[in-house]
């Protein structure tokens, strides 16, 4: 099977040695099979991207030796898409409008002892599910930001959750189980999107058979399955790999300077030497 793979930064900093392994395993994939390697900038989060960083995700790709199909997707370009799926989504009655704040939803889940913990945290406590039309337009007349929600109940109500499931490099397939993660926002207040959503209907519009990324975003995986089933998409196979961490054991973030590879190239090393660091020469 020819795989087609992707690497997805999103430009909030700095490349550094986790995002080179990934990338790197992405990319022997897809030549190992003969498919393709793609690149897409994961940018929906105006606040927190840079056209800096998008530059130094171009300029270090290539300085690795990089090669990937063009065009690159950026998903900022593409935020009618999400919308329209959105829309999709509201007409058969699986979002509602929540317009809660952190703080809200903090002291109701403190409130109330029993909210149950999903894989990302505490699970919304449904504050904003059962508000009334009246309360609802009364909202949007004070113009109240609002984000919009995943309505977990219905989205299932009519699936046969057992035939849910994903393929797991080295694992074999595992169940799909979104209930835990609840009322998931699926478009931010600041953005007619999420992640979930963008990067689950990118993998299907670009063709991504194979998705190559870190551990952390396995748990993920459950809502990003129960989203193809709901939009109808194709389901990719999946390998989540383990992550690449400092001398001390700590899993290496945007904040290790000297782990990205803009420092690594002003130091003075040679691309294939930083290759080796990920055993990827
Ligand atoms: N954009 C995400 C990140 O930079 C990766 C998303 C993915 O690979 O699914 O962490």
């Amino acid at each position: 099977m020819k795989y087609i793979t992707r690497f997805a930064p999103s430009p909030t900093g700095n490349l550094h040695l986790g995002h080179l392994y990934s990338a790197s395993l992405a990319m022997q994939a897809a030549k190992e099979t003969g498919g393709i390697f793609l690149l897409r900038l994961e940018d929906i989060d105006g606040g927190r991207c840079h056209p800096e960083y998008e530059q130094g995700i171009y300029e270090d790709l290539s300085w690795l030796g990089f090669k990937w199909e063009e065009p690159v997707r950026r998903q900022s370009d593409h935020m009618e898409d999400y919308a329209a799926l959105i829309s999709r989504l509201s007409d058969r009655g699986l979002i509602y409008p929540c317009f809660c704040t952190r703080r809200e939803i903090t002291a109701e889940i403190a409130r109330s002892n029993s909210a149950p913990h999903g894989p990302e945290g505490p699970a919304y406590p449904g504050i904003c599910k059962g508000l009334t039309d009246r309360d609802r337009q009364r909202n949007f007349q004070f113009t109240k930001p609002y984000a919009l929600r995943l309505n977990m109940d219905n989205a299932i109500a009519n699936l046969d959750l057992t035939s849910l499931r994903f393929h797991e490099q080295d694992k074999g397939y595992i169940q799909c189980d979104p209930l835990p993660f609840g009322d998931v926002v699926l478009a931010r207040k600041e953005t007619p999107t999420s992640y979930h959503l963008s990067v689950t209907f990118d993998d299907a519009i670009q063709g991504v058979n194979h998705i190559i990324r870190g551990q952390d975003l396995l748990p993920s995986t459950h809502i990003h399955r129960l989203l193809q089933a709901l939009l109808e998409l194709p389901t990719p196979s999946y390998h989540h790999h383990g992550l690449i961490s400092d001398g001390k054991g700590r899993r290496l973030s945007k904040r290790d300077k000297d782990a990205t590879i803009k420092s690594l190239r002003e130091y003075g090393y040679q691309p294939e030497e930083v290759r080796k660091m990920v055993r990827y020469g």
